[in-house]
């Protein structure tokens, strides 16, 4: 068996981060992704209990007043949080705990875990990244604007991150981000 291991997936909305850690849990037995809490309205098509944990801003607050979340950060106007229990179980059993939070979540685990492994998607470019965002179909003009404004701030802060894959081709992307995940769960095997 492995040594559990923490990983952070951040990157600019719209850079695929959510359908690369969908091939991470398909691909690597041992990983499991964390779900977060929001306070974010859902989307059309998401489920309470299976994208998210969707609460009000009273819920959330109690949350972080028990100190109940790992991390938790404002994005967009709303906030987002990590549970801490269940990651630290997580650990604890042997997998390889996946996060996909924004990059002020991420320093914050940092802080926590400093074992924790960081990892930045890029999109191939800015104008790709607003492509995506606009096909999505879900987000006003003023959300795509506020994205893609948030996506600047995130990438200037991508050198800080332990490695950074650009999610150019998919495939490929995706291999590396397996390859990096095994190769750091078995330097970890004990
Ligand atoms: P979205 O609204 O598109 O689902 O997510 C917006 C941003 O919040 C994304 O960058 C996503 O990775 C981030 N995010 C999702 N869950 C969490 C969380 O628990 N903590 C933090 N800090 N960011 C999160």
């Amino acid at each position: 068996m492995r040594h559990g291991n923490l990983f952070v997936i951040s990157g600019p909305s719209g850079a695929g981060k959510g359908t690369l850690v969908a091939r991470l849990l398909r691909e690597i037995p041992d990983a499991w992704a964390s779900m977060s809490v929001t306070t974010r309205k859902p989307r059309e098509g998401e489920v309470d209990g299976v994208h998210y944990r969707f609460a009000s801003p009273e819920e959330f607050q109690e949350l972080v007043d028990e100190d109940g979340l790992l991390e938790w950060a404002t994005y967009g106007g709303n906030c987002y949080g990590t549970p801490r229990a269940t990651v630290e179980e997580h650990i604890a059993c042997g997998d390889q705990v996946i996060l996909e939070i924004d990059v002020q979540g991420g320093f914050q685990v940092r802080d926590k875990f400093p074992s924790a492994h960081l990892v930045f998607i890029e999109p191939p470019s800015l104008d790709v990244l607003e492509a995506r965002l606009r096909g999505r179909g879900t987000e006003t003009e003023e959300a795509i604007a506020t994205r893609m404004e948030t996506a600047r701030v995130e990438l200037s802060r991508k050198m800080e991150y332990d490695i950074r894959l650009v999610n150019d081709d998919l495939d490929e992307a995706a291999d590396e981000l397996v390859r990096f995940v095994n190769e750091q769960a078995e330097g970890s095997r004990g």
